[in-house]
């Protein structure tokens, strides 16, 4: 109940079926946090790394131009997703503002923090996840320096690496689409991040050893943050998994046949609508913080974050246990009840 909020793609890969779908799962995710928010997304085929920076920013204000009548604070408020980031946000605000005549930044989150963004908004995916990732680690009673292994060492499970790492977690292995670093006592997550900064890959760090890529999901460990691809998890490999609990950073990382096998092996599943919805709700925070025009310091950004992920995340477990299922049916069963109640109080059944 509120106005549509989703990521605007830039894909080759980009379909009309895929939008809606996106949209579909957006809805879930804000209902499952409680936000006054729909679901909505929006995407252009394009391989944007064809682009000049000046085609680029053409085809931002073009798409906002035409876009422009569905798109308002109160209607739809797009946000960055795949291969777009605050630079676009902000071209797209800039041009909106032109056709409106006046200010108005909460057509659009995820902008840079000068022209109306949230503080805390560039981690606010792995901040949420963290945050749950805690919570379910204390439900399995796991302790304080738990060995994480994370897949996927971009915007999601990089910083997620470094969170970890720096709150006590053991973070033994990390992947990127080339290979996986491995070390049993803990790596280094900041020399592993200079290291992917200054070379672009985790080959040829020093003080671990070097794995496939797909061998991060076998690795001893007590948890498994899946933060790069959908699907990565299936039913030829499920049975490979030593963790006894999986953080899906990723959208769909473990397909419904593997989540069959892992519930039955008694691993806990917390699905992508609840662990990775820090991103949506930190928009969302940028949205009231536009509306009021007063802005938070990151220390209260990330105080109201960990209050929001911590009422889902005990309102999705009390679904769990009440229909005696999986954590990820039960967000689904919490986050359609939520969206039937607000269509019944409008009379819409
Ligand atoms: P990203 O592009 O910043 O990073 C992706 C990472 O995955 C890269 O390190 C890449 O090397 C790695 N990767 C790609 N293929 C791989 C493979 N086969 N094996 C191992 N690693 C591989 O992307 P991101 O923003 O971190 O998003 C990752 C996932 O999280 C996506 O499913 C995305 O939809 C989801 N997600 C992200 C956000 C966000 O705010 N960034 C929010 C919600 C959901």
């Amino acid at each position: 109940a509120g106005p549509y909020k989703g990521g605007i793609r830039f894909h080759l890969g980009v379909t009309r079926e895929e939008v809606m779908a996106l949209s579909a799962w957006m809805t879930w995710k804000t209902a499952v946090l409680g936000l006054p928010l729909g679901g909505g997304k929006g995407g252009v085929i394009v391989d944007p790394k064809t682009l000049s920076d000046r085609e680029l920013e053409a085809l931002s204000r073009g798409y906002i131009r035409a876009i422009a009548p569905f798109i308002g604070k109160n209607k739809d408020v797009p946000a960055p997703d795949v291969a777009t980031d605050p630079r676009i946000m902000g071209w797209m605000l800039d041009e909106y503002e032109m056709l409106l005549g006046e200010k108005a930044p909460g057509v659009i989150t995820g902008k840079p923090v000068v022209i109306g963004g949230s503080l805390a908004r560039a981690y606010a995916t792995a901040q949420g996840a963290f945050f749950v990732l805690q919570q379910a680690a204390a439900q399995l009673r796991l302790s304080k320096n738990a060995c994480v292994a994370i897949q996927g060492f971009g915007n999601g499970g990089g910083h997620l690496a470094r969170l970890l790492h720096q709150s006590g977690y053991r973070v033994v292995a990390i992947a990127d689409s080339k290979s996986t670093v491995y070390r049993s006592e803990g790596l280094d997550v900041e020399a592993i991040e200079a290291h992917k900064r200054t070379t672009g890959s985790l080959l040829k760090c020093t003080g671990c050893e070097t794995l496939s890529s797909e061998a991060v999901l076998a690795v001893p460990c007590d948890i498994l943050v899946p933060a790069a691809l959908e699907n990565a998890i299936h039913e030829k490999n499920a049975k490979d998994i030593q963790a006894k609990l999986i953080v899906e950073v990723a959208n769909g990382p473990v397909t419904p046949e593997a989540e069959k096998i892992l519930f039955d092996r008694g691993v806990l599943v917390i699905p992508d609508i609840l662990a990775n919805a820090g991103g949506v709700t930190v928009s969302y925070f940028e949205q009231v913080q536009d509306a009021m025009n007063d802005f938070w310091t990151e220390a209260v950004v990330n105080e109201k974050l960990e209050a929001h992920m911590q009422e889902a995340f005990e309102a999705v477990w009390r679904a769990k246990e009440k229909y005696n299922t999986t954590v990820c049916k039960a967000a689904y069963v919490l986050a359609l009840q939520r969206v039937a109640a607000a269509m019944a109080a409008r009379g819409r059944n």
